[in-house]
């Protein structure tokens, strides 16, 4: 299984990248963990990064696929699966991801996105900034991140949408129903994942479906 997340901030990547890691016992690959641990290490390259992520902006492209790049190498390693959460974040780095994925003969087979809305989402930032206290969690630079996700990362959506690769949840419910509905589409998804070339998948919508799909299955026991 082989997965990309595009979520707006505070949609609940890194839950459900963990919770689909462990579920498909695949590497979950977080490009703003791996950041953030560059810049508690105070690595050469985190304090490269330091200033964008406290800004909110997006660290330059080039930094972040290399990272992928190596991480997608340890994945094939290690069977081939991943989740890979934070990337793409813009069209370039949409298509820069997709050629490594090609070269490595792995690309993915799944483009998972997280709905939700602005208001919700900020809620939710300024809650964990009361418990994490992480430096892009205040006000101002949540607006930032946002109105980014908004212009700049947003737009890959219909990109993954017309390569038949796209699955929307709607992530304004608890972890926990979304993590069940994630867990039971890509259940439902994986016997034909090998069957069918992507081109031929059509896009998968669940967001309309409210809570009854998430509601009837068993498939995840993960709280939030
Ligand atoms: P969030 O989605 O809540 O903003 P992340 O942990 O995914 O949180 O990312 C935190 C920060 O790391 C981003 O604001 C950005 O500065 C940087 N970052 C993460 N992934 C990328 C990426 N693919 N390209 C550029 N910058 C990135």
């Amino acid at each position: 299984m082989r997965i990309l997340m595009i979520a707006p901030p505070g949609a609940g990547k890194g839950t459900q990248g963990a919770l689909i890691a462990a579920h498909f016992n695949i590497p979950h690959i977080a490009t703003g963990e791996l950041l953030r641990d560059h810049v508690a290490r105070q690595t050469a390259l985190g304090q490269e990064v330091q200033a964008y992520l406290d800004r909110g902006e997006l660290v330059p492209d080039q930094i972040v696929l290399d990272m992928v790049r190596e991480a997608m190498i340890a994945a094939k390693e290690s069977g081939g699966g991943y989740v890979i959460d934070g990337i793409p974040r813009n069209m370039e780095q949409a298509r820069a991801a997709y050629q490594i994925a090609l070269e490595l003969g792995m690309t993915a087979d799944v483009a998972l996105h997280l709905q939700a809305d602005d208001a919700e989402l900020t809620r939710r930032l300024l809650a964990r900034a009361a418990l994490e206290h992480r430096s892009d969690d205040t006000a101002e630079v949540i607006a930032q991140r946002l109105a980014l996700f908004h212009e700049v990362t947003f737009p890959i959506v219909a990109w993954y949408r017309d390569r038949g690769i796209l699955l929307c949840v709607d992530a304004m419910r608890s972890a926990r129903e979304v993590g069940r509905e994630i867990l039971a589409a890509l259940e439902a998804m994986r016997p034909s994942l090998d069957l069918v070339s992507s081109q031929e998948r059509p896009p998968l919508d669940l967001t309309s479906l409210g809570n009854a799909f998430g509601a009837t299955s068993s498939a995840a026991g993960r709280s939030e």
